[in-house]
């Protein structure tokens, strides 16, 4: 009988398949997906059980916390070593030297190149990346201190950056699996993960009802958010929140972006939750959002730098529990058609 893990993959080489097919300008994106997935999903990254009892977690997310905050994830570097290692080989092997340009600034693995992977492999090997220091950046996001360490070294650090990342996202896959059934039930209003605090790569509308939810890419929480709510500044003025979408995907996928904060999110409807694995291909196949979104001024990473330093707060729990029951008839903000770019 197949396992869910390999059921899992099989829909993702499909999805794969299928973006190839339908946008020829990814055709290289899905193809180095589908060399460093079969490494994601064999990667055995043991951590230990989180000893947080149902009342700590309710405690933490009343707080507005982060349920690994402050957790101290004890990872084994060496481990979390052989997979950037496997992963640089897997694109190695993948054999692609240079990504279209259009893709820099909108996809995490733009800066995959064979030749750039071929050096930090070295680096991984020889043991003069320090891992050590490197996952608590990584973890923190301190790209400065990312780049230094990379930097001094050769390596592309934008590459060192998603090989990490991604090396860490079995552990944050085991870390939700073991804590969302105590989260349930819980309100999260925020656009900030409640598991890893990592910026939600995306949002569904969910089931017949089309209820909004943000999933996180990092460990694929998903948890519900209100309809009509600015996940990075908490604005709810629908007068000063967008929506761009092309005709043809209107129903499927649109991009809501906001005029006070200039954040912008993508979101699809997705009727069942999509799966945590497949949420890092549903982010490559709305690039072309990301692209209109930006062309329009947007930015998820300057958004996601202001709301850090204002460290703004979603409202109180009574007014927006209302809203997050929003059906899809309720009032959305203006929209604006675009012509897609073609991928
Ligand atoms: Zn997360
Ligand atoms: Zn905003």
């Amino acid at each position: 009988m197949p396992t869910r893990s390999s059921d899992a993959h099989q829909q993702i080489a499909q999805r794969l398949r299928t973006i190839a097919r339908d946008s020829p300008g990814l055709k290289h994106a899905a193809h180095l997906y589908e060399a460093i997935l079969p490494v994601l999903r064999d990667a055995d990254l043991q951590i230990e059980a989180i000893a947080l009892t149902p009342a700590q977690v309710r405690g933490k997310m009343e707080k507005g916390q982060p349920l690994l905050d402050g957790l101290g994830l004890e990872l084994d570097s060496k481990s979390v070593r052989e997979i950037m290692r496997k992963l640089a080989r897997a694109v190695e092997n993948a054999g692609q030297n240079g990504m279209p340009s259009r893709l820099r600034l909108l996809w995490p693995w733009a800066s995959a190149d064979a030749r750039s992977a071929r050096r930090v492999r070295k680096a991984l090997e020889r043991e003069v990346l320090d891992i050590s220091a490197l996952l608590p950046q990584v973890a923190a996001r301190d790209h400065g201190g990312i780049e230094e360490a990379a930097g001094s070294l050769g390596l592309d650090p934008d590459l060192v950056t998603v090989l990490a990342q991604n090396a860490l996202k079995p552990a944050l896959y085991s870390v939700r699996g073991q804590l969302a059934h105590l989260a349930q039930g819980i309100p999260w209003e925020r656009g900030d993960c409640y598991v890893c605090g990592a910026v939600a790569t995306l949002a569904e509308l969910q089931e017949n009802d089309q209820i909004k939810h943000l999933r996180c890419g990092s460990c694929g929480a998903d948890w519900r958010f209100p309809r009509l709510t600015c996940i990075y500044c908490g604005n709810e003025d629908h007068q000063t929140q967008r929506c761009l979408f092309s005709e043809q995907e209107r129903e499927r996928m649109r991009v809501e972006v906001c005029d006070l904060c200039h954040g912008y999110i993508k979101v699809i409807s997705a009727y069942s939750p999509t799966l945590p694995e497949m949420l890092a291909i549903e982010d490559l196949a709305t690039l072309h959002l990301d692209y209109i979104a930006q062309a329009n001024g947007c930015s998820r990473t300057q958004a996601i730098r202001k709301k850090k330093s204002s460290n703004s707060r979603m409202h109180g729990k009574a007014e927006t529990a209302a809203v997050a029951h929003c059906a899809v008839h309720d009032p959305l903000p203006p929209v604006r058609k675009v012509v897609m770019p073609d991928f």
